[in-house]
Order: structure tokens, then sequence, then C-alpha cells
């Protein structure tokens, strides 16, 4: 079948690399894309907010399967847009995305449902006096403040006092950056513990895990400074065992994908649960609605059944036909940014070294263009290393010896990618 793939990041081209392995593929365009992406597809230059321009390439290159990488077009409805002209896409519908899109929507799905989460309470714009003053009567610090809709991870802040949430309200009514997500406020419980994701794959009424991982979001070595798209991941992640995976399957996952099909918005597509690890269990802190960056990129290479079968199936609804196999192996991936990322950086600096990279050990790329048969730098979060091992030790070992042979001006990565899951390996 010929597919369309969305998206221009890491997580894109380590799709775009899994799907063209599938016996199923005639071609496989890339929209935009990336130098990656080109190398095992073809790319094509369409805006993912011109709806109808895909819906014209779509036609007129007889796509089969749509498959949506990112966030955005989700929340902003193109899986009812495509599939109302009748094409089929991979990716929730424009409500089921309200899982991630909105956040009040999720904690109030979650509280109906009795999926376990943090306590929270919902507020207007204009109610955010009223918000400080029960922070405030309440006095419990740390405290979660987050901006309704989507803020790129820059809507969430975390108080640890009562003047600290005052700035961050008046951040958020002020900012015109939140000027959309922050209509309305979400104060949440901040919950203890250790922080893992769970990706699963649906198709409305079945609903299977695909792996499990962690990333590491803070841009300092020791999860310290500002928070970023991600700077590494690594899978699966020691903190989810056996029995708390099934705990996670029972308490969140399948009550989550029969609600929304009791909801009649049945929930297809990937479903990322963004989890707390806590003494009294694991709890939601956030869903997405697609796959995680760079998550993607270490979880992709271990799945040994063919994406594009799974995708199709989801979305045909025939799920419950498939098995989801995954290889027994770790795998680390490392982010290597631009220096100054998430803040300001220089891009354009020539990239050396990707073709040195040992077999079994992969590259994808995310902010990089080509130009006269060279890569260079082009934004924030450049490239991800990925190696594997047999144990999470080799596999972070493996890894840093590919890091350490690609080099560009002002590269900058985080050294201890996976080293938190090595404190949970007995
Ligand atoms: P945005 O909507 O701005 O894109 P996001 O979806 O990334 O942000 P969340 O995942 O909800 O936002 O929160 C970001 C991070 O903040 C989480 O990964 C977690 O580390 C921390 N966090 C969020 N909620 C809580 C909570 N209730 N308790 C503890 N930590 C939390």
């Amino acid at each position: 079948m010929n597919v369309l793939l969305l998206g221009s990041g890491g997580r894109e081209h380590a799709m775009a690399w899994s799907i063209a392995k599938s016996d199923r593929l005639d071609e496989l365009f890339i929209a935009p894309g990336n130098p990656g992406t080109d190398q095992v597809g073809t790319n094509v230059d369409l805006n993912l907010s011109d709806f109808e321009a895909i819906l014209v390439f779509i036609e007129e290159n007889d796509i089969e399967l749509t498959i949506v990488g990112p966030e955005k077009p989700l929340v902003d409805g193109i899986t009812n847009f495509l599939e109302e002209k009748g094409h089929k896409v991979f990716g929730p519908s424009k409500v089921a995305a309200q899982l991630e899109g909105s956040k009040k929507f999720a904690n109030e799905f979650m509280k109906e449902n009795r999926i376990p989460t943090a306590d929270f309470q919902t507020y207007s714009r204009d109610e955010f006096d009223k918000a400080l003053k029960v922070i405030k009567s309440k006095g419990e610090y740390p405290v979660v403040l987050k901006a309704d809709g989507l803020a790129g991870g820059k809507g969430v802040f975390i108080c640890e006092s009562a003047e600290e949430v005052e700035k961050r309200l008046n951040e958020l009514k002020k900012n015109d950056r939140f000027e959309e997500a922050a209509q309305k406020l979400v104060v949440e419980e901040f919950l203890k513990g250790d922080e893992a994701s769970v990706f699963v794959i649906s198709d409305g009424k079945t609903a299977k895990i695909l792996h499990y991982a962690q990333d590491h979001k803070r841009i300092g070595e020791g999860d310290t400074g500002l928070n970023t798209g991600g700077m590494g991941a690594y899978c699966p992640t020691p903190i989810i065992g056996d029995r708390m995976l099934q705990r996670v399957e029972k308490e969140i996952i399948l009550p989550t994908i029969s609600a929304m099909l009791l909801d009649e918005n049945p929930y297809k597509g990937i479903l990322y649960c963004g989890l707390m690890i806590t003494e009294e269990g694991p709890k939601v802190v956030e869903f997405n609605c697609r796959l995680g960056d760079p998550e993607a990129q270490a979880i992709l290479p271990s799945l040994e059944s063919d994406l594009l079968d799974l995708m199709d199936a989801a979305v045909n609804e025939k799920l419950n036909t498939k098995e989801v196999k995954i290889d027994g192996k770790y795998r680390c991936c490392v982010v290597m940014a631009s220096e100054g990322y998430p803040l300001d950086y220089e891009k354009g600096k020539e990239i050396t070294g990707i073709d040195d990279v040992a077999e079994g050990s992969l590259v994808f790329h995310a902010g990089t263009k080509a130009e006269d048969g060279k890569i260079y730098s082009d934004g924030g979060r450049v490239l991800s290393v990925v190696g594997a091992g047999d144990s999470l030790q080799d596999s972070i070992k493996n890894t840093y010896a590919e890091v350490k042979k690609i080099d560009f001006d002002n590269k900058y990565y985080r050294s201890d990618i996976g080293t938190k899951g090595l404190k949970f390996i007995g």
C-alpha cells in the first residue's frame, strides 16, 4: 500500500524507518520529513496545517493510509477531516485526541471512570484569583499548575510556594504564548514517585501494549535545568516490572479504552500513558495521543512485529488478530542538540561521523538539513543515536560509543541517559 506519514522530527524518522521494513509497503511519502526520512521514503513539501493540500496529495498519489506523527494535526481534527472524505487515517479523532489536547477533559474523564490520577481542580481564566486563594488556604506545596491546552511542554509549573503560584498565574494570564492554552487552568496535587511511559496501540476496542520507556525531559545532567522536548530515553525501564505492567493494563489502559468506546469516542491510534509510579501504584500524569519523541526512537527498533501491519489493523478494527512482538534487548537513545537549546542556539554546523556509526546502532535525524551531499544542524534537537545491548548497562555503553563518533560545532548531549534505570536493577 502507499502510505503518507505526517511529521518531521526524530520520532517520524524512526516511524518511517520502521514502516519502510514492511512487506506491505509500496511507496512511503513523508510530509514534510527531514534528511533522514528522505533515505527511507520520499519527502513531500506539505504544510501540516493545510488539510486541503494534504487531501489533494492523498488523492493524487493513491494513498491508502495516512499516519499522523505529531499531536497538533490530531487535536485540530485531521482524522475527522480525511475520514469524512473517505480516507483511512491512523490517529485518534478530534474528540478522542482531547485526552491530550485538554487537561481538563483528561482529568474529568479519569475522575468519572476511576482511573488513578492526581486530585485536581479546574478554573476558568477569570477565576485565577480564586485558584490562588484555594491554594493558599490549603497550604500544600509543591502544587502543580497546568494550562489546559497544548503548550509544547511549557504550560506546566511545579510551584514550591504561594509566591511562586502567584508569579506563574500572572505569567499564564499575561504572556501571549498562553493566550489560547490557558483559557482554563488545572491545579493538581503533586505526585511523588518515578515517571515512566507505556505505549499502547488501540483499534477502539482492543488495546495492545507496544512497549514502555523512560524519558529525560530536563536539559541538564541529573535532571536539572529547563524542560526540553526530551534529551533521551531508554527501554524497557525496570521501573515497571511484570506485575506493575499488569496493574497499568488493568487499572489504566483497559478502563480508558472501554470508557472511550462507551462514550462513543472510540480511541484509535497510539495512546501514550505518562505515568507516575507512586507508593500507592501507577497514576496517570498525562495522556498523549501519539508516540513520544525521543521514546519512539528507542522503542520502534525493539519492535519485531510489522508496525505498518499493526497500524493498518488498528484502523480496520482488527487488532485482536495481531500480536505485538518485542525483541529482548534494552535500547538507549541519546539526543544530540545544539548548545543553548531549549533557548537560543546557532544552526548550520556541518555534522560528521554519521556514516561511521556501527551496524546495530541507528541515527535518527530531527533538526538537520542536507546541502551539497553534506548534513548540517538545523534545529535545537539535531539528531538522536540509538544503541542496543543485552543489559541496560550495555545498551548505554554501546550508545555512547557511537555518540562519540558524531561531531559538530556547538554539539550538546547529556551523558547520563539511562542511568536512572540502573538503580532499579538488583
Ligand atoms: P504541555 O501541555 O505544556 O505540552 P505536557 O503535556 O508535557 O505539557 P505534563 O506531561 O502534564 O505536561 O507535565 C510535564 C511534566 O511535569 C511531567 O512529565 C511531570 O514531570 C511533571 N508533572 C506534571 N503533573 C505532575 C503531577 N501532578 N505531579 C508531579 N509531577 C507532575
